[in-house]
């Protein structure tokens, strides 16, 4: 078929338009001009009218099971008085409840025009349940070795015999203060094919733990029992990244497997070795949550400047308000004005694709790629992206795979 809009955004080069794509099963086939695809490709066409229609949106960072949570837990007076409320409300729900919570996440998701999502799941055995997802998944087991540190092994082994139950997988120790180094390191010998990603870097308190061995963190992850030696020798980061012990230092292809969330604590001898790293691991960022929290400010030029790849994700809704991508990139539009509509429209598209390996498949319009595709409506202004990034409703068309999907409102 071919589906004609108004504009159509490439994500390569300007928009075209009166624009066209065409589509063969689950592949974008061509993409131009609306007479030349249809001089080039005999279809039947599908006219999206006074629209602009867009690469499908990548969430690079979210937990669908605690869709539930959505305005549950008030801003609290500390990230440690925030872990111990989500675990009090998740011990209130049952294995049909995270079910529950995840399919509710997925049908808002879909209402915002994501069709591909990086979804951290605590319970990767519920997927056997959930064979097929109606977004494209990357599931995530998130891992936590803290009270059973001794059964890493076992604890990898069974997370990957479930995940095979969905689409695409990797593997998520959750953060250092609760995943041992040998959980790291035995989820990075699970292959370099896995995809990895983490918590790193994220509070004030993560940073007091492990540099100073002190504060909130360190004396509640203390009072559970963890293992607190690896306190008070470097930053969360100097920890990841192994400097302080060579031989546990990670190879800098490992390094490039890793998606890593938050990043907002950083000190000077972090950055130095940011700058040092030859290659780069993938950073997600969660304005809306970030704000919930009162983090440090998220050092984005800096980040951006070095060379790395950011990208954004909506977090839980145990921290955020809705599932809503766009809503996150004015989040970041209003700490970061000077950056473009459209390369804020990047950490939406291009930037995750790349993150999750599929910087070939995904997060673009163009021949050969994934036919992923969503409208919205546009009114023709010149600035399309500055329209894009502001706008404020639910999509209506959306394509994943090359089969259109209801957006169910
Ligand atoms: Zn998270």
């Amino acid at each position: 078929m071919i589906i004609r809009a108004r504009n159509v955004v490439t994500m390569d080069g300007a928009p075209i338009e009166n624009g066209a794509v065409a589509i063969s099963g689950d592949r974008i086939v061509d993409v131009g001009k609306f007479d030349q695809i249809k001089a080039r490709n005999s279809l039947d066409v599908i006219d999206l009218g006074e629209q602009a229609l867009l690469p499908g949106l990548i969430n690079a960072h979210c937990h669908l099971d605690y869709t539930c949570l959505r305005g549950k837990i008030p801003r609290q007076k500390s990230f440690t008085d925030w872990i111990r409320a989500i675990n009090a409300e998740k011990s209130k729900l049952s294995p049909a409840d995270f079910m529950a919570s995840i399919n509710e996440g997925f049908a808002e998701t879909k209402r915002f025009g994501t069709t591909t999502i990086a979804n951290l799941t605590a319970f990767p055995e519920l997927l056997r349940q959930l064979p097929d997802a109606p977004l494209r998944t990357w599931w995530f087991a998130e891992l936590i070795d803290v009270r059973s540190p001794e059964r890493i092994s076992e604890l990898v082994d069974s997370a990957v015999e479930s995940l095979k139950f969905g689409q695409n997988h990797g593997l998520a120790p959750h953060a250092l203060f609760t995943a041992s180094k040998n959980l790291y390191q035995r989820c990075e010998e699970a292959g370099s094919n896995v995809l990895l990603t983490t918590h790193l870097a994220e509070s004030r308190e993560e940073m007091e733990m492990f540099r100073d061995a002190s504060g909130p963190l360190y004396e509640f992850m203390k009072s559970i029992g963890r293992d607190m030696n690896d306190c008070g020798n470097g930053t969360p980061l100097e920890l990841f990244v192994g400097t302080s012990d060579a031989s546990a230092a990670r190879s800098s292809h490992a390094l490039s497997q890793w998606i890593v969330a938050h990043m907002n604590e950083l000190t000077q001898s972090d950055f130095q070795l940011l700058e040092k790293m030859s290659t780069k691991f993938h950073i997600v960022h969660s304005p809306r949550s970030h704000q919930y929290f009162g983090h440090s400010r998220f050092p984005f030029k800096r980040l951006d400047t070095l060379g790395f790849n950011v990208s954004l994700g909506t977090d839980s809704l145990a921290s955020n308000e809705s599932l809503n991508l766009f809503a996150e990139m004015r989040a970041f539009q209003r700490t970061e004005p000077e950056r473009s509509p459209e390369k804020i429209f990047e950490m939406i598209t291009v930037n995750p694709a790349s993150a999750l390996r599929q910087q070939n498949t995904l997060g673009r319009i163009r021949p050969g790629f994934q036919a992923d595709l969503i409208a919205i409506p546009c009114s023709g202004d010149r600035d399309l992206f500055g329209e894009m990034v502001a706008f404020d409703g639910q999509v209506n068309w959306m394509m994943v795979n090359g089969k259109t999907k209801s957006i169910g409102v």
